[in-house]
């Protein structure tokens, strides 16, 4: 029988395949490490030379003339001491440095071995698996170079990363390829620019974004939709500052277990403040502000809070990972007995909320706790097991398919994070739904039960799209820019054919306007066909031309974005269209 050839493994495998050519080709060349991913493989080098893309069709023509040779992958094991030898032979000193810490690692075993494998001329420290010979590899492409720091830390010296991918068959690779430029075309850094929404500004600062007034209005849209919905389903709004105490942040916990994703400390007249990573010890301190009764529960509370976490500089990418981001955050208190129902309030608003923007496939993970790193955990075994229990139950009760996800727990709680693909099939995590039972124990927080008794409240932190800034990256991407009506920054485009038009094509401008659609006159002196060319370039849904006949008549002539027919419709027809439109 013929073995069905494990994707991982040929992807491991076509990683050493390249490393291989990199030898042939700069024999000087230095080996970091080569892994498979979970979209491809990549391999990082030190090279005597900085290679770029136009480097990658070179290796490929070496790899595809190792790969005919039918060269086998030769395993054999050794022990650390002739394993050392080899590479100080081989002039490797990355590798070397890799045994330095399998050494330490594997210190108390008796006769400490690693194995290592042979594939032509290139020697590899490596625990395999991988394919038999290279005669299994055909299908596979490199994709693009990166700079990587050596073990991933900016101390170390920037190695060379080439990345790939493998597939068994020639058609899984087209797909693959195919998929992948319709992503580079919607990638949202390329699709921002052009449609004017954002910018990242190096004198402002890397992570940080500026909102256009396009952008800005996209979010803007956004947040109202999110509000209004949250208020239907019996939320509450606060608001909240962006920096706090340094005391405050001892006392919630996030001083000792988060410390590495916050910023340093900001003296103000001797005392330290802190920008806030989460808006959560704020409501808390709301909720402390007065005794709550069992009468007053469940309480929801939500934010849209700007919260800061250091990210390093080189995971920085356009919206996607920023330093400073806003949070659909909101958090409910509530007894033991109104947990589940909370819960499934929770779960029936975030789907909501998804499909309303387009997103109606994801992936659901049960995030639970490494019962091997208990350290890494506040809160009792017991504590724990009711609290994944409690979640797991909801998944259940709500008919929604998911996976475990083991050591994904936040240190405060088990969690049910929810990731939306997008048209692409791609996965984003947005949704997230946690359990917390650390920081109600930590600010001492109560309420009165009916017993008049004093009680602790289940906390429950909860953000549906995640971060705003995230979640309008993936919006971008998924609908290519080409948002529907409701969501497009600018709804129709007005072009006057002649000077003698724009007066009135402002006058129709002033009555859309005053029907609350987001409308734009487009006065610049260039020919109607330039100004349609713009505006489906800027993926307007409407465009209207205004000449002598629409001017004066009872018509509009309407082009919609992406047709080339062209609709007339009354001024009524048309504002009572782009209504039933904007509601979602
Ligand atoms: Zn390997
Ligand atoms: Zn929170």
């Amino acid at each position: 029988m013929k073995r069905k050839l494990n994707v991982q493994t040929l992807r491991h495998s076509t990683a050493h395949l390249m490393a291989g050519a990199i030898l042939e080709l700069w024999p000087e060349a230095k080996f970091g490490i080569g892994p498979a991913i979970e979209s491809g493989f990549y391999y990082d080098f030190d090279l005597p030379q900085t290679i770029s893309e136009k480097d990658l069709p070179l290796i490929e023509k070496k790899m595809k003339e190792l790969a005919e040779k039918n060269l086998k992958f030769e395993k054999k094991t050794l022990s650390i001491k002739q394993a050392e030898n080899l590479f100080k032979k081989l002039n490797q000193p990355y590798k070397l440095e890799i045994l330095e810490e399998l050494k330490k690692l594997k210190n108390g075993e008796k006769s400490p071995q690693v194995t290592i494998y042979k594939l032509g001329n290139f020697i590899d420290l490596c625990k395999g698996p991988h394919l038999r010979s290279t005669k299994q590899i055909k299908f596979f492409k490199l994709t693009k170079v990166a700079g990587a720091y050596w073990k991933g830390d900016e101390k170390n010296k920037m190695l060379q990363r080439i990345y790939g991918i493998a597939f068994p068959t020639q058609k899984e690779l087209n797909d693959y390829l195919s998929l992948l430029e319709e992503a580079e075309k919607r990638d949202h850094r390329r699709l921002g620019k052009e449609l004017d929404l954002f910018s990242i500004d190096e004198e402002v600062g890397a992570g940080l974004p500026l909102w256009h007034p396009k952008g800005a209005m996209l979010r803007q849209i956004i947040e109202d939709f999110w509000i209004k919905e949250h208020l239907k389903n019996g939320y509450e709004l606060v608001k909240t500052p962006h920096i706090g105490n340094i005391n405050l942040w001892k006392t919630s916990g996030h001083w000792g277990f988060y410390r590495e994703n916050m910023y340093s400390p900001i003296k103000i007249e001797n005392e330290e403040y802190l920008l806030k990573p989460m808006n959560c010890p704020f409501h808390i301190k709301i909720y402390k502000s007065k005794i709550r009764s069992w009468r007053d529960l469940p309480i929801r509370w939500a934010e849209l809070g700007t919260v800061y976490r250091y990210e390093k500089s080189g995971v920085l990418h356009g919206l996607v990972r920023v330093r400073g981001f806003t949070q659909d955050d909101a958090h409910i208190i509530c007894t033991k007995e109104q947990l589940n129902e909370e819960l499934d309030r929770v779960i029936k608003l975030t789907r909501f909320i998804l499909s309303s923007f387009g997103f109606k496939e994801y992936n659901i993970y049960l995030s639970i706790r490494d019962p091997k790193k208990k350290k890494k955990y506040v809160g009792d075994d017991k504590i724990w097991d009711t609290a994944e229990n409690a979640l797991e139950k909801a998944l259940i009760r709500n008919k929604l398919k998911y996976q475990r996800d083991v050591g994904e727990a936040k240190f405060y709680g088990p969690a049910i994070d929810i990731k939306i693909k997008d048209v692409l099939g791609r996965e984003w995590q947005c949704s997230t739904l946690q359990l917390d039972f650390n920081l109600p124990e930590r600010f001492e927080i109560y309420f009165i039960n009916k017993k008049g008794k004093r009680e602790t409240p289940i906390m429950l932190h909860r953000a549906l799209m995640g971060s705003l800034e995230r979640f309008v990256a993936v919006l971008i991407e998924h609908y290519n820019g080409a948002f529907p009506v409701w969501l497009a920054p600018v709804q129709v485009v007005i072009i006057p054919v002649g000077s003698n038009h724009i007066k009135p094509a402002n006058k129709l401008a002033q009555e859309l306007k005053e029907q609350n659609i987001r409308v734009e006159v487009d006065q610049l002196r260039e020919t109607v066909g330039n100004k349609i060319r713009k505006a489906e370039k800027q993926k307007i849904p409407y465009m209207l031309v205004i000449g002598d006949k629409e001017a004066k008549g009872r018509y509009l002539n309407i082009r919609e974005r992406g047709k080339k027919q062209i609709k007339k419709m009354t001024r009524k027809q048309f504002i009572s269209l782009l209504k039933e439109q904007s509601t979602v």
